[in-house]
């Protein structure tokens, strides 16, 4: 029986998120700066290549992977490799295929991707005003979003939106934003903006709104129950009494929550990242082309995980950013 994958932490890795692309249709002003320079596209592993990969994963006991990017549903074909991960999701040994998405492209996608099995998906959604919607993301356009988030409530998928909390852009919309969710019984997390990557002349500081403060203002409102579950993730939850809905803090710089972690990121030329938060780094690009086999491959995923540190540095306490990393989010995938 093959070993589990498990971190000099005594962490055991059981989730897998795979970036398919670096490119995305829109251009958020804390994720990207307007003029991006993306990977030729030669240097991206191919669907086949992905497919690979995520099997020797998946035959070394992870047990969920998540799709992103980039805005995964961009890249060509990309419903191929979906189709092709559902013979896992039939055999058991993968018990949840799902993707983190713009939501542009679910109009198109919706039905296809419930085909393929997945059944849950985040919607990243950050204001319901479309002004501040176009300007946000530079652009994206509202409307086209919200007929893809109907569309896959249509198709059956259950939706989460993820938000990325910004001062002073949508600390407005709080209850709005929640309320909506409700209605539509979706549930919602909030996101603390991290420094990576150059984004121009955003201010990263000026953007940071602690979820400790959101947190605060939702409990003006609303009666919060601390809810003891975790997905193995980062996400803390409350259900708000009044509406019995989910409410998630992703809070990477107020609380630091690397001890539980369970994952690794691959990106789509076949580095693995152990830590969103930290620069190091392996390749599995080279091991992977080697040799038809596997061997070399899951060699050099084990010697990968044997690197996993214990946990990202940033902070912004003392009025500064630290623990900043030159990548954007849209490199290693959010
Ligand atoms: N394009 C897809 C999307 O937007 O959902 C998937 C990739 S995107 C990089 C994944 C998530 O990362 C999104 O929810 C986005 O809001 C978040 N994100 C991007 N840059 C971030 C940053 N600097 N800090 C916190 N979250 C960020
Ligand atoms: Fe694209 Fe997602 Fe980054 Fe926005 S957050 S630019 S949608 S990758």
């Amino acid at each position: 029986m093959t070993q589990p994958l498990v971190d000099p932490f005594q962490r055991a890795i059981t989730y897998l998120r795979l970036s398919v692309t670096d490119r995305c249709d829109f251009r958020c002003v804390y994720c990207m700066s307007e003029n991006m320079t993306f990977l030729p596209k030669k240097e991206l592993l191919t669907l086949e290549e992905l497919d690979r990969l995520c099997t020797a994963f998946i035959g070394l006991g992870v047990e969920k992977l998540r799709i992103t990017g980039g805005e995964p549903l961009v890249r060509r074909d990309i419903l191929t490799f979906f189709e092709g991960m559902s013979r896992h999701l039939d055999s058991g040994a993968l018990k949840e295929l799902t993707l983190t998405t713009n939501g542009s492209q679910l109009e198109r996608f919706a039905d296809q991707l419930y085909a393929a099995g997945v059944r849950r998906i985040n919607v990243s959604l950050d204001t319901l005003d479309e002004q501040k919607f176009a300007d946000i993301t530079r652009w994206g356009r509202l409307p086209q979003v919200l007929r893809g988030i109907d569309a896959a409530q249509r198709a059956g998928l259950r939706v989460k939106i993820n938000t990325v909390a910004l001062k002073g852009f949508n600390e407005d919309e709080l209850f709005t934003l929640a309320e909506w969710c409700a209605s539509r019984d979706m549930d919602l997390t909030f996101i603390e903006v991290m420094p990576m990557g150059d984004i121009g002349n955003e201010d990263r500081l000026g953007q940071y709104w602690a979820l400790s403060d959101l947190r605060s203002s939702l409990a003006e409102r609303y009666t919060l129950t601390d809810l003891a579950e975790r997905t193995g993730g980062p996400a803390r939850y409350v259900r708000l009494e009044e509406t019995g809905q989910k409410i998630g803090f992703i809070t990477p710089l107020s609380h630091n929550f690397c001890e539980s972690c369970n994952r690794v990121r691959i990106t789509c030329t076949g580095e693995i990242y152990t830590c969103l938060g930290q620069e190091g780094h392996s390749d599995l690009r080279k091991p992977l082309r080697a040799s038809g086999d596997d061997l070399q491959l899951e060699d050099a995923i084990r010697a990968a995980i044997a690197l996993k540190p214990r946990g990202h540095d940033f902070d912004y306490s003392r009025q500064d950013v630290a623990g900043r990393v030159s990548r954007h989010m849209s490199h290693t995938g959010g």
